[in-house]
């Protein structure tokens, strides 16, 4: 059994300084790093306790009409806001469709943001090809069991895709990560802040060392009227998303005059399909223009032995996410 230090933090300054040593970990709800531990997946050698920071755990406006929400919120709490709620739902409807109503309990928006891939190679260490947890050791899910696996921007390296349902609504709505860390603080474009594997899929983030996950900001409200987040999953609660899609727009009439669609699912990353948005802006949502508009979004896909169906499946789930937000289901 490896020895793990801890120490608890009640301020940000603290909790970075605590930090600053090689194999430490921040742990909020821990409903993600502690299964990695049990395995034998993640070992750090220092736990920093970042859940008696009090200024991490509130919502609160911000001055141009966005929303700030502290890393510590729960995912429960975040849920059941009603600044989210009623400004927000494909927010709000994104963290209902995550985990159990237990682990929302627990799960905070931070460690959301943190939580790795739910590849089964990865959590198995009796399996000894995995880059992600191994790099350099091979990737054992290529030719084996990927019927979860990623069918856009993966790499011979990683086929993984980002568990979060959280995740896929905010990078349609344009969220914003404040993080601080020892060069101080900086926000993080929500479409920088996950990456794709490419040779190096042990690293998830853009995260720099030591910096610690303040808040996700969100931009003005623009979708109350019209989002959907569809999650299809092998069971109706409790899974992970075989393909999810967060869809959002703005009409004018009939006539789509924004559109946000993020998929889940699919990729190391939320994947936002931009050219699908810009087929749908000016058009009515026509049978042909969804159809097209959703072809859009797989035409680079590639899948594998179990997983091709993800192609068909993510065309129609967005199909159906971005007629349900547009009223016309
Ligand atoms: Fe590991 Fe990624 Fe391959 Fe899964 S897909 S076995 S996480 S390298």
């Amino acid at each position: 059994m490896d020895a793990i230090s801890y120490e608890r933090a009640t301020d940000v300054s603290a909790a970075i300084k605590a930090a600053q040593q090689p194999g430490a970990a921040f742990i909020g709800g821990g409903t993600n790093l502690l299964d990695l531990m049990k395995g034998g997946v993640a070992r750090p050698l220092k736990l920093v306790d970042i859940t008696h920071i009090n200024s991490l755990g509130s919502v609160t406006p911000l001055p141009d009409g966005g929303l700030r929400i502290g890393a510590l919120v729960r995912n429960s709490d975040a849920a059941n806001h009603a600044w989210i709620r009623g400004r927000y739902p494909l927010l709000s409807q994104a963290f209902l469709a995550g985990a159990s109503a237990q682990l929302r309990n627990m799960a905070t928006v931070g460690g959301n943001l943190m939580q790795r891939t739910r590849c089964y190679y990865f959590y198995d260490t009796g399996f000894s090809q995995c880059n992600k947890r191994a790099p350099g050791s091979g990737c054992a899910a290529l030719e084996g069991n990927n019927r979860i696996h990623a069918i856009l921007g993966a790499s011979e390296q990683c086929i993984a895709t980002n568990p979060s349902d959280m995740s896929v609504a905010l990078a349609a709505l344009d969220a914003v990560v404040r993080v601080n860390g020892p060069q101080g603080e900086r926000a993080i474009p929500f479409a920088e802040f996950h990456r794709l594997p490419g040779d190096h899929p042990e690293v998830d983030t853009t995260l720099k060392s030591g910096e610690l996950i303040t808040s996700v900001d969100l931009p003005p409200p623009l979708f109350a009227d019209h989002s959907h987040y569809l999650k299809v999953r092998d069971r109706a609660s409790y899974a992970f998303a075989l393909v999810s899609v967060a869809a959002a727009l703005q009409m004018d009439g009939d006539t789509v005059k924004t559109a946000r669609v993020a998929l889940g699912g699919v990729a190391h990353k939320p994947w936002r399909a931009t050219a699908t948005e810009q087929m749908l802006v000016g058009n009515p949502l026509s049978h042909d223009t969804l159809q097209r508009a959703a072809a859009l979004a797989v035409r680079d896909a590639k899948g594998y032995r179990e997983n091709r169906f993800k192609i068909e499946l993510a065309q129609r789930a967005i199909v159906r996410a971005v007629s349900t937000a547009g009223g016309v289901a």
